[in-house]
């Protein structure tokens, strides 16, 4: 299930280049490349959803929500906090559409900071 025009089905493929953060079977998470926070990653399943409302299925979408914790307890967040973002379509200025879960984290947020768009 792979889009051969979607970025970050390329980025998952290899034939992007991206700066690898952790991989399991189901998803991938690499740094994002305008860090917002000291911690900004993007966690993104391998197969190909255009958003969260792309009828993933419950598993899958566990396998990345879970991937979202991993990347935050791999950078040791989990004590101070972290904020996970997912942007959806248009109102939400979602730029790449394949799912993506923001994990963002390594300061003190506030309402609205970060305002990922
Ligand atoms: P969104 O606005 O939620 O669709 O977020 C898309 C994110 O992808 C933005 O934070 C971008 O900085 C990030 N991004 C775009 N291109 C790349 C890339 N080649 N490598 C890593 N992150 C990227
Ligand atoms: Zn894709």
């Amino acid at each position: 299930m792979h889009d051969p025009d979607c970025l970050f089905c390329k980025i998952v493929e290899g034939e992007i280049p991206s700066t690898k953060v952790y991989e399991n079977e189901f998803v991938y998470a690499f740094e994002d490349i305008s860090p917002m926070m000291p911690t900004h990653v993007l966690v993104v399943p391998k197969d190909h959803y255009d958003n969260i409302a792309d009828n993933i299925p419950a598993e899958e979408l566990g396998h990345l929500m879970q991937g979202a914790v991993d990347v935050a307890r791999l950078r040791g967040l989990v004590g101070d906090g972290f904020r996970i973002v997912i942007n959806t379509n248009d109102d939400a200025c979602q730029t790449v559409h394949h799912v993506h879960v923001h994990v963002l984290g390594g300061e003190q947020m506030n309402d609205g900071n970060p305002h990922i768009a």
